[in-house]
């Protein structure tokens, strides 16, 4: 029987997560910092620096080479090798402490895309699924920047639905090379890249293998560069193989194995998006607060007005609850990674199942964190009034080029569904998780409710929520699964409500676990902590409203009759207001901001 411990993907839904048991953002040291701080200073100066009016001018075609030479200013100070082992060139940094340096390039705008996928997708299928002549061959060529790489999955008619893509790949009669035809597209850095690596079917095969692909095979013609909404300084185009000779020993990992390799390689670029969320709403929080200070109307700064506070101390709770979730998250697939490398799998190997197993997590947080950074960059033009809608700005450009990860690294739909198919797959099929165990800890759940009046200690009622939210999931899910059967995956509407319960669930208990982890620290400062618990009920209070609408949403859907009346019941004892006081929790939020000019650091 498999077991539900901190290393195993999901299992948050159905165990109690002890405090020793996760990372905090606060726990990490200040080398790890010292990569943040890197990453950060060098947009300020090399983005930033240009002026912002400029930066929202840029364009991938006209401006190539001011875009190439900031690229190798962040090769030549190793920001394109964070992910790659330091015996390939690269700075060899572990998961989490690379997710902090995503978080740096958020600032980047365009930047941080063109940088994110060299050190991301770009990369890491070499990095992960590579040979040792492979790695040895391209990795230092990647990491220092000489070469370009990209990851060429999407095609005309292969997007969402990414294992159509009709790109092929025939042996040579010879038997050395694999001659590759067809056309993706939307490939982030295409127009600059040496190195694609491409997914194509070989032969007939159902399933799509990968292979890399240098320009100086032949045969590689680009399309222009895409016109689009945002990130337009980041590289965009089609890309044609017409006859490519891709030798034989470029095939990469197993034949037929390359849409299990594809989807790995997005869990992690999944997460990736959350962490760079984490930076976009940071520095949309510090423009924000800083403009909400000096700007007069009414003889006030608008940052004295209810109105412009409830946002401000909204993203800075939504924040406080991404970021607990990307860290925590983060931290489980290093160790992982340590656990699978002791009970011996070869490196590649543990550093693939290590992400594999998180799936459901960075599903949850690719969806969340896109959201809130989007909603971020709108209040941050709603409070910059008129002048939010300005090129001068930037805010405007923050706005544009966030728009982007609600769609790519797959669309949010699809990462909703993918959470919980993810979570089916894992319970049902494979039994890497034991549900069982859920069935200990509902009743608690629900009985728990039962007695308002009983006292509670410090934080209990929150953890209760979050037992409710957790056993509200199980339930319904384990309803509509009886009621619907195998019609409930048709039924998406009903799939992504319980998604949202999914992740209310997960990001509410990641906030709770900071704080609790924080308050038994004795160095913590009490006033932060004040606040930083705070955020947590903020986001706690938002997450029941979300979840409480996708309950009665679902059940309204499919339930019916008797069990509906009684499920819906025990939604609104499950999930009951929560007695804070939102307006003063988000203005005390707002105002601890305002004073201290941003976020925490
Ligand atoms: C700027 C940019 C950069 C990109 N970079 C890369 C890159 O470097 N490499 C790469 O390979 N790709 C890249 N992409 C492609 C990106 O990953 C796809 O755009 C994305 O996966 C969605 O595919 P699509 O655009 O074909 O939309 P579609 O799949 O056509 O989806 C359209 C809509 O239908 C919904 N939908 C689709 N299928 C379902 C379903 N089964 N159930 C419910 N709803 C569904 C979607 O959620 C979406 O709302 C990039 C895209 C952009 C715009």
């Amino acid at each position: 029987m498999s077991k539900n411990t901190a290393l195993t993907g999901g299992a948050f839904l159905l165990r109690n997560t002890n405090i020793s048991e996760v990372f905090i953002p606060e726990d990490f040291t200040d080398e790890d910092k010292m990569i943040l701080h890197t990453v950060k200073d060098f947009m300020l100066q090399e983005v930033h620096g240009m002026g912002i009016a400029k930066v929202a001018s840029l364009d991938a075609e006209k401006d190539k080479e001011l875009v190439l030479e900031i690229f190798h200013k962040a090769a030549a100070l190793g920001l394109c090798g964070v992910s790659i082992d330091e015996k390939h060139g690269g700075l060899g940094l572990n998961f989490n402490t690379g997710l902090l340096f995503t978080e740096g390039l958020a600032g980047g705008f365009s930047f941080a895309t063109t940088i994110g996928c060299q050190t991301s997708i770009g990369s890491l299928p070499i990095a992960w699924y590579g040979t040792e002549a492979q790695k040895a061959k391209y990795l230092p060529k990647i990491a220092s920047g000489e070469w370009g790489c990209s990851y060429c999955l999407t095609e005309p008619g292969a997007g969402s639905d990414a294992n159509s893509g009709k790109t092929r790949a025939v042996m040579n009669t010879e038997g050395t090379h694999y001659i590759l035809n067809g056309q993706k597209m939307w490939i982030t850095n295409g127009g600059f890249a040496e190195v694609f690596t491409v997914f194509a079917k070989i032969d007939d095969d159902e399933k799509l293998s990968a292979f890399i692909v240098e320009k100086s095979f032949g045969g590689i013609e680009l399309g222009k560069e895409e016109k689009k909404m945002g990130i337009k300084a980041s590289s965009t185009v089609m890309v044609f193989f017409n006859n490519v000779k891709v030798p034989k020993g470029n095939l990469l990992g197993e034949r037929g194995k390359g849409f299990n390799m594809a989807l790995n390689i997005l869990n992690s670029g999944r997460i990736k998006i959350a962490a760079g969320g984490c930076g976009g709403m940071k520095f949309g929080i510090e423009k924000t607060v800083e403009y909400a200070k000096n700007r007069i109307q009414f003889n006030k700064p608008i940052g004295d007005f209810g109105a412009i506070k409830q946002k401000i101390g909204k993203i800075a709770s939504d924040l406080f609850a991404l970021e607990s979730g990307v860290y925590s998250v983060g931290e489980k697939v290093d160790k992982k990674h340590a656990q699978l490398l002791q009970s011996g799998s070869s490196e590649n190997d543990a550093k693939i199942n290590a992400m594999r197993e998180f799936a459901i997590e960075c599903a949850i947080l690719k969806v969340h964190g896109s959201e809130m950074m989007c909603n971020t960059a709108d209040e941050a033009i709603q409070i910059f009034g008129g002048m939010g809608y300005s090129m001068e700005t930037g805010v405007e450009m923050a706005y544009r080029d966030a728009r982007i990860t609600k769609i790519y690294e797959g669309t949010n739909e699809i990462n909703r569904m993918l959470a919980l198919a993810e979570f089916y797959k894992r319970a049902f099929a494979t039994k890497e998780l034991n549900i069982a165990a859920a069935k200990q800890f509902l009743p608690g759940a629900i009985f728990s409710n039962y007695n308002p009046f009983s006292a509670k200690g410090e934080l209990e009622p929150e953890f209760e929520f979050i037992n409710n939210l957790k056993a509200l999931f199980m339930i319904i899910t384990g309803s509509a699964g009886n009621k619907l059967k195998s019609k409930l995956v048709e039924e998406q509407e009903i799939v992504m409500n319980l998604a949202d319960i999914l992740a209310m669930a997960f990001l509410t208990e990641s906030a709770f676990l900071r704080v609790k982890k924080l308050a038994a620290k004795p160095t913590t400062d009490k006033r932060e902590l004040h606040i930083k618990t705070l955020m947590a009920k903020m986001y706690l209070y938002d997450a029941l409203d979300v979840a409480r609408k996708a309950a009665n949403n679902a059940l309204d859907s499919y339930a019916s009759g008797i069990e509906k009346s009684i499920l819906k019941r025990l939604t609104r004892r499950m999930l009951r207001t929560y007695n804070i006081n939102p307006k003063d929790v988000r203005r005390t939020i707002a105002d601890y901001m305002i004073e201290k000019g941003g976020y925490f650091n």
